[in-house]
């Protein structure tokens, strides 16, 4: 009998494993993931973006978390030697339209306590030569990580605390009795007396094997990046990024520096024929039925409808795709586009056809489960996991 049982080997799962063993380093604990290692899904096919905080509803978790989450990776890859870049990042408008919107951006920046600067198009000339736009928010706390490698390093932590992690073990069925849950795994069953559920992209999959209604279905998003030949390294000194839609979830295509030196453009945000399906031709009939028969979905598709296939049609045209990147870098050209991985989002859509703006927990007696963690997830996995470790507290100790 183990005391606490993690599923989910990603950012979310090892912040909480690695947390909880430091609140409880006597009781027993055991992960499970099903594929072969670490982050491989959301949390290491990503932008590697520590998110200062500047889009979120002020006073929602994602807001708070960010903050906070932003700090703490920094003083996290500080402890464990792991490299990042506090390179900031700069909001370019280059319409009016998006001026008007990036007022907005401002205030809502400072009533997130951000610290940030006003640039005009001469001062954003400056800074970035080639970037062009009538006018930029500069903010300075914005930095770059390689997320894969900071989850490996909390899986270390866990393990060397005496934690147990079981990777190719895939949670198929879960029931939660009076003073325990049991896991059904492709390696076999365990049993805990606490269970926490940071599954990604099957959320609503493994809360329904506890026999709830989630309340929300995931729908998938690939997020498809190009990668700008070498001689690009240096092209912008910061991350650049467009003035959002606010009335889309997504913050369009950036440029963004990777820690390893390269400059990546993307994501954009396409529907997912599979959910953890990365290239265009991965199809799931499960995953298509189970999306076009839910309401919820069907209703976000239809109102999203000519956004969706404006999407659909730059991920299919490359040159479409490149106008996005060239309204504030003109001089990228087709060429420069090389191939990237792709990643897929996870994204909770109610049952009443919105996306779920914020983090999104869905608990019962003994379990604890992460619903809804998009983008700034990654960045706010440890306020997240120090999070979840104070309800586990108060589970635990009445
Ligand atoms: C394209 C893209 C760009 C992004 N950019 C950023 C960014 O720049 N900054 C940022 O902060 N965030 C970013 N995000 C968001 C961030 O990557 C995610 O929010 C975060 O990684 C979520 O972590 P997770 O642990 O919840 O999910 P995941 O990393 O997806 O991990 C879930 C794990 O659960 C496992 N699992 C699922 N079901 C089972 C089962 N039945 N049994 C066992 N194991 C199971 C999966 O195999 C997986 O390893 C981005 C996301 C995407 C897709």
């Amino acid at each position: 009998m183990h005391d606490f049982i993690i599923i989910g080997g990603g950012i979310l799962g090892m912040s909480t494993a690695m947390q909880l063993k430091q609140a409880y380093p006597d009781r027993r604990m055991l992960l499970l993931e099903k594929e072969a290692g670490p982050a491989r899904h959301q949390t290491g096919h990503n932008s590697g973006v520590i998110h200062a905080g500047v889009y979120y509803t002020p006073g929602s978790l994602k807001a708070r978390f960010c903050l906070e989450g932003n700090r703490a990776t920094r003083a996290f890859c500080d402890e464990h030697g792991i490299a990042y870049d506090t390179c900031g990042k700069l909001l370019v408008a280059t319409s009016d339209l998006e001026m008007q919107r990036m007022e907005a951006l401002w205030e809502r920046t400072a009533a997130n306590g951000l610290e940030r600067e006003w640039l005009s198009a001469e001062a954003l000339a400056e800074r970035e030569p080639n970037i062009t736009g009538l006018g930029g928010i500069f903010v300075p706390s914005s930095g770059i990580v390689d997320y894969a490698e900071v989850t490996r390093a909390m899986a270390a932590e866990f393990e060397r605390m005496g934690g147990e992690i079981r990777y190719n073990a895939e949670v198929t069925g879960l029931e939660e009795r009076s003073r325990e849950v049991v896991v059904a795994s492709s390696a076999g069953e365990f049993t805990g007396r606490y269970l926490v559920t940071c599954s990604g992209l099957m959320a609503d999959r493994v809360v329904r094997m506890l026999g709830q209604d989630p309340g929300f279905t995931i729908c998938p998003f690939r997020g498809e990046y190009y990668r700008l030949p070498e001689k690009h390294n240096r092209i912008v000194n910061h991350l650049i990024y467009p003035i959002p839609d606010p009335s889309m979830p997504f913050l369009g295509v950036h440029l963004t520096r990777m820690i390893d030196g390269s400059v990546t453009v993307g994501p954009n945000a396409v529907l997912a024929f599979k959910r953890e399906g990365y290239r265009r031709r991965d199809i799931s009939p499960r995953d298509l039925a189970q999306m076009f028969t839910n309401p919820g979905i069907l209703k976000v598709l239809g109102k999203n409808l000519r956004p969706g296939l404006v999407e659909m049609k730059n991920s299919l045209h490359k040159r479409g795709y490149l106008e996005l990147v060239r309204k504030y870098c003109p001089e990228l050209t087709v060429e420069d586009l090389e191939p990237y991985p792709a990643g897929v989002r996870a994204q909770a859509v109610s049952r009443d056809g919105k996306l779920v703006d914020d983090f999104l927990f869905v608990n019962t007696r003994r379990t604890l489960n992460v619903g809804n963690a998009p983008s700034p997830a990654a960045t706010s996995a440890l306020p997240i996991g120090s999070h979840i470790v104070d309800q586990v507290k108060t589970m635990v100790e009445g």
